[in-house]
């Protein structure tokens, strides 16, 4: 299905450029050829006063003006044709770069509906599984209880999956109002650290830098979606190495907060990129890793509700650092 969709999509590209090619040849051609008329003409008349204009200095005086018509035309016919031509190329490349947006979004979409498909069979299968098991067989109550809480796991992560589609949809539509009040954003911050990543704090995987009694106007709802899509991320996007670190502390009248990690890496041309809906990088080893591409776009809207802003930088040796900035609440 996709080489097929792929395969049009070549074909299609391969016919718009053999066919603006054709444009530009048949141009330049008309244009050639309009030299050459303009050429003949008035080569035709020139011969014409040769035989009609008996005086040497008449003719002389009308050959010169014919001449300097000559060039004077031909110059108009490649100066309008240049500009005409400049304004083609112009507009096609406004074309083909509407044209190349249109594509990436469709494929884009395409993946997104790929893995989003798979990311909602895979706790389906997974929960599935354990009742099936836990239905069949007399297990001992402490492999039950493992049982049980990797089918509750796999239902958090389903909900937090299609919270996120929702989240998401509402966004797009502009019909997400936040509600803000304020709290003692420290406490907040390491409570949904404590809560959703017992195990990685546990491990040393996940470690928190909190400055004390920042206190920040939030909505108590949307806010800890920032916090845990990025850990999420951070976690997700490391490989051997597991350091992600969450720090909140205030700078300059800002309170910032910061997720690091020494995992894979963003390159600079992707660092802007991330942030839109459906964006997964292009690089084989991340396709390969679950995700829907919608994290770091939820991310980005919650913060700018927030009234703050985003950005990522390279971590040191490796790995990336993301960092949140609001404006501290007065
Ligand atoms: P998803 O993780 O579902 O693909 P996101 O919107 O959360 O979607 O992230 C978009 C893309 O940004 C990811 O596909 C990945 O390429 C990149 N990315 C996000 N966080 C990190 C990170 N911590 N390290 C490296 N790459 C990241």
């Amino acid at each position: 299905m996709k080489n097929r969709f792929n395969k049009i999509k070549f074909n299609s590209k391969g016919l718009i450029v053999v066919l603006f090619a054709y444009i530009i040849a048949q141009f330049l051609w008309w244009e050639i050829l309009l030299v050459r008329q303009n050429n003949e003409l008035i080569d035709e008349k020139q011969k014409l006063l040769e035989v009609t204009v008996s005086n040497e200095s008449t003719l002389k005086i009308e050959i010169e003006f014919l001449q300097k018509k000559k060039v004077h035309k031909t110059l108009m016919i490649v100066g309008e044709g240049t500009i005409f031509l400049l304004l083609l190329l112009y507009g096609i490349n406004l074309i083909r770069k509407a044209n190349k947006k249109e594509h990436d979004l469709l494929d884009q979409k395409n993946n997104f509906l790929l893995s989003i498909t798979h990311e909602l069979k895979t706790p389906l299968a997974t929960t599935k599984l354990q009742l099936q098991t836990l239905k069949k067989h007399q297990l001992p109550i402490e492999k039950q209880q493992e049982l049980i809480e990797v089918a509750i796991h796999e239902n958090e992560r389903l909900n937090i999956l299609i919270d996120n589609v929702l989240l998401a949809t509402r966004m797009q539509q502009n019909e997400y109002a936040i509600t803000k009040e304020k709290i003692n954003l420290s406490d907040f911050v390491s409570s949904i650290a404590n809560t959703n990543y017992k195990n990685e704090l546990e491990s040393k995987y996940l470690k928190l830098e909190i400055e004390e009694n920042v206190n920040f106007e939030l909505d108590k709802i949307a806010f800890p979606s920032i916090v845990t899509n990025l850990i999420e991320n951070a976690f997700k996007y490391s490989n051997e190495e597991i350091n992600v670190k969450l720090r909140l502390f205030k700078k300059n009248n800002k309170v910032i907060i910061e997720v690091s990690d020494q995992g894979i890496g963003i390159k600079d041309p992707e660092k802007q990129d991330i942030f839109n809906q459906f964006y997964r990088s292009g690089n084989e080893e991340i396709r390969r890793t679950k995700g829907t591409g919608l994290g770091l776009f939820i991310v980005k809207y919650l913060i700018e509700k927030h009234g703050g802003s985003i950005s990522v930088i390279n971590n040191k040796p490796k790995g990336s650092v993301f960092v949140a900035q609001f404006l501290e609440s007065v």
